[in-house]
């Protein structure tokens, strides 16, 4: 029997154990870790896997791009591979789960430099084990006033993880890693490439240009296995002035009316009068959120438990809307005034007193209204929301996007809600509204104690997946679990293309071998 809780795919015991040993002359034993207590973080599996086929080997804990480049040449010397990442969040899309089994993490959780923040023009650049609240600690006692771009859950979140697998917030600039600006990146050989304008000496403009000069090579680290990013820019929105901020949530009482609340709502995000990745949340989800925050309106909690609770339960219960509308907007103390009568007209004229339109005065201390309107101004959330919904500790996030147009959101939400049900599941979900596409994100719950219960929920997601994938609307963001299955899905060519950049950069195998379904094995 294996010393080790796994071991990479092919390699014999001897050869691991003596890298394992070569590492610990590198890095110490402290920062070189195989025993069970050290990678139990690493194994908190959410994906309806019954097999155990996805354990970590090991995780190595490196502190600067140096000591990663001596652990590159020390994994390609015996072809181990290196799963990179942060503590183990990821919620939802397969935490710090290997896409194959014996891999070793490499948790750059003690790289936490925040290396610069630029005040005049607003941006920074940090390494990647600084989480959100970490950054936004720094910009407070700095006295600093810039916005971050969170996702939902933020707290203990790595900002360059969450950018690196093109996450999303809910502010203006919501689209993160459009929002970012430059790069540290160390390769599969162990160089140290800097993109865009980071290659000149004394660049004044590494986080301010991000094209450099050529073919713009940053995307093949996002979503990737590549390379490991050890620092990397993004830019920072400066607030509006004091009086220019104003969040409003919108409950409409009718699923179908989903199509009619897309048509105002995209003309308002692309004239910029809403210019936020607004959330338009069904009743499941809002539910979920009121629960997680002891909002208990209209009766109190429902009992937690198998089987579906229809929405209009879920409605009379937590006082939510079918669907519930969050956006801002923002600007000068005038400017918010004038766009908030077009808003609120726009949607009184198309919907009339069918609606219910809260601002921060209706809404008093409600504590959803309160999260989403942090979300809204990058402010740090705590935890996931949905945590408490189903116990069992089962998450996958179904996450297809959809063109912005009323009539495939409606379609989109139908389709997969009658999908969720019929496989004994509450469709949780939420479409936030980018500037051409709407991201449809459903969160399956599930119970992973119980075994009827992980078989119907990978056959749910797999079913989701089937049946977007011929309606034409394809997956951005999965878990260990499904990438090789999403990574199909986009055609030969792109897997033919991804496996070539592949074989020249990491022609061992070594970085993250099936991380978007992309590997030499
Ligand atoms: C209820 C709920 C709501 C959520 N809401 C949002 C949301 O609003 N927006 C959103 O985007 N997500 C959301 N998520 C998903 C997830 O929690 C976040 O995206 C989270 O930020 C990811 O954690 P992380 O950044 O610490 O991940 P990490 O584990 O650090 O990174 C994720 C992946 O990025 C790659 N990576 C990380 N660091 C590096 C590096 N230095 N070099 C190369 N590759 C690297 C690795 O492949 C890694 O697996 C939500 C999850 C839940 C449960």
């Amino acid at each position: 029997m294996s010393s080790f809780i796994a071991l990479p795919q092919g390699l014999k015991e001897e050869t691991f154990a003596k890298a394992i040993q070569e590492f610990r002359s590198l890095l110490g034993e402290n920062r070189v870790r195989s025993d069970q207590a050290s990678l139990q973080p690493y194994m908190r599996n959410t994906i309806a896997e019954v097999a155990d086929v996805r354990k970590p080997s090991a995780v190595i804990y490196p502190a600067a791009p140096k000591e990663i480049q001596g652990i590159v040449g020390i994994a390609n010397k015996h072809k181990i591979p290196l799963w990179t990442c942060y503590g183990g969040e990821n919620e939802g899309y397969g935490s710090a789960v290997p896409a194959t089994n014996g891999q070793i993490i490499l948790d750059l959780k003690n790289m936490k430099k925040v290396i610069e923040v630029d005040q005049e023009l607003g941006y920074c650049l940090v390494e990647p084990g600084v989480t959100y609240d970490e950054l936004q600690q720094h910009l407070k006692k700095n006295n600093i006033n810039l916005w971050l771009d969170t996702p939902a859950p933020s707290t203990g979140v790595s900002v360059v993880g969450n950018i690196l697998e093109r996450g999303s917030g809910y502010t203006p600039y919501s689209e993160d890693f459009l929002f970012s600006c430059g790069m540290e990146v160390v390769l599969a050989n162990g160089s140290l490439l800097r993109t865009g304008m980071g290659g000149i000496p004394n660049s004044t403009s590494w986080q301010v240009f991000k094209w450099g000069f050529g073919p713009y090579v940053d995307g093949l680290f996002s979503q990737g296995n590549n390379g490991i990013v050890t620092k990397l820019g993004t830019w920072l929105m400066g607030p509006p002035p004091p009086g220019g901020y104003m969040p409003f949530c919108i409950k409409f009482p009718r699923k179908e009316m989903i199509a009619d609340i897309i048509k105002p709502l995209m003309f308002l995000r692309q004239a910029q009068i809403v210019p936020n990745a607004c959330a338009l949340v069904n009743a499941g989800w809002e539910a979920a959120t009121c629960f997680a925050n002891n909002r208990k309106n209209n009766g109190g909690f429902l009992k937690k438990g198998p089987g579906v609770i229809p929405t209009k339960q879920l409605m009379d219960s937590y006082d939510v809307g079918a669907w519930n509308l969050y956006g801002a907007v923002y600007g000068s103390p005038e400017q918010v005034a004038l766009n908030w009568m077009y808003v609120s007209g726009t949607f009184k004229a198309a919907f009339g007193d069918k609606i219910r339109i809260i601002t921060e005065k209706e809404a008093k201390n409600d504590p959803v209204f309160e999260y989403r309107k942090q979300l809204m101004m990058g402010g740090i959330t705590q935890q996931s929301p949905l945590d408490r919904w189903r116990s069992g500790g089962g998450s996958m996030k179904f996450s297809p996007t959809a063109a912005a147009r009323p009539a495939e959101c409606y379609q989109q939400a139908k389709i997969a809600s009658e999908i969720v049900n019929k496989h004994g599941f509450d469709y949780l979900s939420e479409f936030s509204f980018f500037w051409y596409d709407a991201r449809h994100v459903v969160d399956l719950r599930f119970d992973r104690t119980q075994p009827d219960e992980m078989k119907r929920a990978y056959k749910c997601y797999e079913e989701l997946m089937n049946v977007f994938s011929k309606h034409g609307w394809a997956i951005s963001r999965t878990n260990s679990g499904f990438m090789d299955k999403v990574a199909e899905s986009y055609g030969p060519a792109m897997r033919r293309l991804n496996r070539t950049i592949k074989k020249a950069l990491d022609p061992n195998n070594i970085l993250a071998p099936g991380k978007s379904g992309i590997s030499l094995g």
